[in-house]
């Protein structure tokens, strides 16, 4: 057995003392580079199944393209900014909110988040080390340098030179706790939807001045909402123009309600309802009803409130055909409230407490714990209709959980959809892998991309360079140098000249003032930091602090080759790369890009920590070695951009059937390779075996090499192991006798031929599983270096014979149904027979005796029918049929006799441990006299292939008894 950790940890050692990796990039040419962004994970979380994924990926294409002759650089990076890290610190400083973070001071803050962002560094180093990945880990880039966030200035002030970047309001989710917006991207990706159940309610407005409309006195528009906060805030209600609406009374009470025909049964449930009335959506329009809440910061604003409007969003698929409309809190209401002119007046603080605007009986309250006081207020006052519980799906924050709300901030904005187009028309020039994406889910994002909020509200994160003047004028600055000629107190805050000395963060950043460009007067940085997203995104110029360094190695590695995520990342880090290379340079930031799916557990449920829902990947690790893991999820639909149902069992079958099987086939050959004179030549050999295997290892050189070209490692993977498979149940097992001599030209063949398939094999193997290609290359080669330096091998076309391809396909098919045959008779494959016969296209004279030997059979017959007979079994398939002679002659059975008597022997040969040198010596004693005569009979067939010298009965051997056919047999096998 394999033992694959054991093994895997030499190589390390091997590599890291051979200088492996580093030998790996320097010996390419510089100008040949090929090109490979890494994308940056938070340092602040420990690496999970996910990352082992993107490891795997990020590692087996630079190698297949190094081995290829290119260079191919790899730098880790870090992603240190941002809610991960704000949240950690927070946590540890036990303190909650911007209020805290203020008194503590932000200096403090940022200071304890530079302390903490590196704190998995070494979990981090640890994964990636034993998954095989190389990477220059150690010189990593991060997003808090200096010199990096000036790039990302210098991004920045391009674009706003290009007059992309507007300052607006808009209706973005916002965490109360964190404080600060989530984009729809950061929503998106880690599914931050959950079901929640929530009590909704329907709440009656009254119409004021009914008779003017005609409406009966005492008539509510009856309008529903699953969130009961947003009541206060509420302004208008919405209808559709062309909906049909109905005035209907119940039995029993005097008001009137108006709904959507569509909704009114349901609304009204078993109570008996009459219908009044029926009206268009839009003859309700203009309608005024009274208020639920009495807000005079509403009236203040002068404008209109509290009356019906219309809007194209509203539906009658659920509530009452009517939207209560709070403008603040939704983003159609937004919408709507800015094209019709309605108040906008928040009646939440940042931390999602009623302000001082809010009716009394709620301020101070958090807006979901102030529900309850709204509807028993409601109830109290008859005007909540019904009360019912809802399921549905909504918004969590990804970082801290906490339930989102809508909210209009202030913010800065890239204008996308000015170049919308050029996004999409750009994206015809990316190679995706799979493919689909690209017309699929990559152009739908594209096509519906809101504009990119670039500006958060928080503290550690790279500050926007935008200082705003009073005056209404505002600057944005590009560099430190532009920095240092604005501002008027630089040298108070900073000592140095040197960009890389400099902390660029928030806390110095503010106590920076520009003279104003147009009056004059003192200006100071508005207090936002940047969207950790616009770092990420710059990473490819940025890890070279271009423009301001390394010009022309920037522009000679733009755009990539190649990325590799998970599929959220189309959200992110995919689509912000794309972006932001389309603003800056219009051009694309990559050429390829692999998308992988997601791994879930067994039952498909997401692998949580808490519940331990899942293997422990170290565990994986350890019992089956990184190699298995990392094939089987090369090979596996996670690399399609599909769920990927994670299973262990199948990470055991690929160390049993990849892993194990080729190591047995290694050690067979070592077994008898010292043999090898290296004279003869693979293909020199008239063997059809050997041609067969040099045929069948061309074609999958060329199968992986065309696949690899084209980013599918499904596809480049799986022949692999249909390749070892040939190799061991069929090649190797038909060559056995082969290798143990006889005939020496033979012999140096089968030798040849196999040091020549096992080396190339470790080549193809090397990017998938680089350990046990590392340890086959090492073993077998005469070269004492790594195969991860070797040049990948060139396909020999002339080799993939594919007559003797299709030949072989038959010759097995004949044998498979022979043995399908023999199962049914109850012979076993033992005991030789006499013949079969099959009838298909010819076979060649070698390959009849290959289908003769593994089926034990003396001749192999072509026959042009085969007829069902007596002591003839036929099996047939599509295209061939054979037909089984069972006949059991007394020379066939003395044969048969000293096959077994072979097996005894050779059972006992190991026992000893001998050696294929060490000819022994057996005695055996046995009263069967039909034993004694097959033993006679074949001494020379049992002495060849048991490598004995004498075979001896011998009459007093006293031993353990054994079977031999229906005979007693005691057997005694000595060294010589
Ligand atoms: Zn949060
Ligand atoms: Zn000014």
């Amino acid at each position: 057995m394999y033992n694959s950790n054991e093994q895997e940890q030499e190589i390390l050692k091997f590599w890291e003392k051979d200088k492996t990796f580093e030998k790996s990039v320097s010996e390419r040419p510089e100008n040949k580079p090929y090109v490979f962004y890494d994308g940056p994970p938070f340092a602040t979380g420990l690496p999970h199944y996910g990352h082992i994924l993107s490891s795997v990926i990020k590692d087996v294409v630079p190698r297949y393209w190094t081995m290829k002759g290119y260079r191919v650089r790899r730098r880790w990076g870090w992603d240190c900014h941002g809610m991960p890290i704000e949240n950690l610190v927070e946590k540890e400083l036990k303190i909650s909110g911007k209020k805290q973070i203020e008194a503590l001071g932000v200096d403090k803050f940022n200071e304890t988040c530079r302390s903490k962002v590196l704190t998995y560094t070494h979990e981090w180093k640890k994964m990636v080390d034993r998954v095989g990945r190389w990477v220059e880990f150690d010189n990593a880039y991060k997003t808090m340098d200096p010199t990096y966030m000036e790039s990302v200035w210098w991004a920045l002030k391009t674009i706003w030179d290009k007059g992309l970047i507007y300052e607006g309001r808009k209706v973005l989710m916002y965490c109360p706790r964190c404080e600060t917006p989530v984009s729809k991207a950061e929503i998106a990706m880690d599914n931050s939807y959950k079901d929640i159940e929530e009590e909704t309610v329907t709440v009656e407005f009254k119409v004021k001045n009914p008779e003017r409309y005609g409406l009966p006195t005492d008539t509510y528009i009856l309008a529903w909402t699953t969130t009961p906060w947003t009541l206060p805030g509420n302004v208008a209600l919405a209808v559709g123009d062309d909906i049909e609406y109905v005035v209907c009374q119940t039995d029993g009470a005097a008001n009137s309600y108006i709904c959507a025909k569509d909704r009114a049964e349901v609304i009204f449930g078993d109570s008996t309802y009459r219908i009044e009335r029926t009206i268009k959506g839009s003859s309700l329009v203009g309608i005024e009803y009274e208020p639920l809440f009495n807000i005079p910061a509403i009236v203040a604003t002068g404008k209109k409130a509290w009356y019906v409007t219309s809007a194209d969003f509203v539906t009658t698929e659920e509530g009452t055909g009517v939207v209560h409309t709070a403008v603040v809190y939704g983003e159609d209401d937004y919408n709507l409230g800015l094209k019709v002119g309605l108040p906008v007046v928040p009646l939440l603080d940042s931390k999602g407490i009623f302000n001082e605007e809010a009716p009394s009986l709620i301020q101070g309250q958090y807006f979901k714990k102030a529900e309850k006081i709204i509807k028993e207020d409601l109830e109290a006052r008859g005007i909540l209709f019904k009360k019912e519980n809802f399921i549905h799906s909504y918004p969590h924050c990804w970082r801290c959980d906490t339930q989102l709300f809508y909210n209009a901030i202030s913010a800065w904005f890239i204008d996308i959809q000015r170049i919308k187009g050029r996004l999409i028309e750009l994206n015809q020039k990316i190679n995706w892998f799979p493919e689909h994406l690209k017309e699929g889910r990559f152009l739908n994002i594209l096509e519906t991309a809101p504009d990119w909020n670039i500006s958060r509200n928080r503290y550690w994160a790279t500050p926007l360079p935008f200082w705003k003047c009073e005056c209404g004028h505002t600057m944005c600055i590009g560099s430190v140098q532009e920095l240092k000629e604005k501002v008027v107190n630089f040298t108070e805050v900073y000592k140095t000249n040197k960009v890389e000395e400099m902390d660029l963060h928030k806390h110095l950043m503010d106590k920076l003032k520009i003279k104003c460009d147009k009056c004059g007067q003192k200006v100071n940085r508005i207090s936002e930091v940047i969207d950790c997203w616009v770092e990420s995104a710059s990473m490819p110029f940025a890890e070279f602090h271009y423009p301001f360094e390394n010009k022309e190695l920037f522009e000679n590695r733009f755009p990539g080759e190649y990325i590799g995520e998970y599929i959220a990342q189309t959200r992110a880090w995919f689509y912000y790369m794309h972006a932001m290379a389309t603003l800056l340079f219009d051009e694309v930031s990559f050429k390829n890009v692999v998308c992988t799916g997601t791994i879930l557990n067994e039952k498909g449920e997401k692998l949580s920590k808490s519940k331990m829902n899942y293997t422990d990947p170290w565990a994986i690790i350890g019992q089956y070695g990184a190699d298995a893991l990392r094939y089987y999820l090369m090979t596996s639909v996670v690399m399609e951009a599909d769920n990927l149902y994670f299973n262990d069992r199948e990470v055991k079958e690929v160390y049993n059937k990849v892993i194990n099987i080729l190591w047995n086939v290694v050690v067979f050959y070592q077994t008898y390779g010292g043999e090898y004179n290296k004279e003869i030549k693979a293909n020199e050999s008239e063997s059809i075996l050997d041609k067969w295997i040099l045929a069948k290892l061309n074609l999958l050189l060329k199968e992986v090499t065309e696949q690899m070209d084209n980013y599918n490692t499904v596809k480049a993977g799986r022949p692999i192991k249909d390749f070892i498979d040939d190799l061991s149940t069929w090649y190797l097992r038909r060559s056995r006798d082969r290798f143990k001599g006889g005939d020496e030209q033979d012999k140096q063949n089968a030798l040849a031929t196999m040091h020549t398939v096992l080396l190339t094999l470790a080549k193809v193997m090397a990017p998938f599983t680089p350990f046990i290609a590392e340890k086959v290359w090492l073993e077998l080669s005469s070269k004492k270096t790594s195969v991860h330096l070797e040049a990948w091998p060139k396909v020999d076309r002339g080799l993939i014979n594919e007559k003797l391809l299709a030949e072989m396909v038959l010759a097995r098919k004949v044998v498979e149904l022979g043995l399908a045959a023999r199962a049914e008779a109850g012979i076993k494959v033992k005991q030789p027979l006499q013949y079969i016969c099959y009838q298909t296209d010819g076979l060649s004279e070698q390959l009849e005796r290959i289908v003769a030997e593994e089926l034990n059979v003396k001749e192999v017959r072509r026959s042009t029918e085969i007829r069902v007979e007596k002591n003839l079994i036929v099996k047939d398939n599509a295209n061939v049929c054979v037909g089984l002679n069972t006949i059991i002659s007394e020379e066939l059975r003395n044969e048969g006799l000293a096959r077994e008597f072979i097996r005894l022997i050779n059972l006992k040969r190991k026992e000893l441990n001998l050696t294929v040198s060490d000819r022994a010596v057996v005695f055996f004693r046995t009263d069967s006299v039909e034993l004694q005569q097959a033993i006679a009979s074949n001494t020379a067939e049992i002495s060849r292939r048991t490598l004995v010298q004498s075979i001896s009965l011998t009459q007093d051997l006293v031993g353990v008894k054994e079977e031999v056919g229906d005979s007693a047999v005691v057997v005694k096998v000595e060294r010589p």
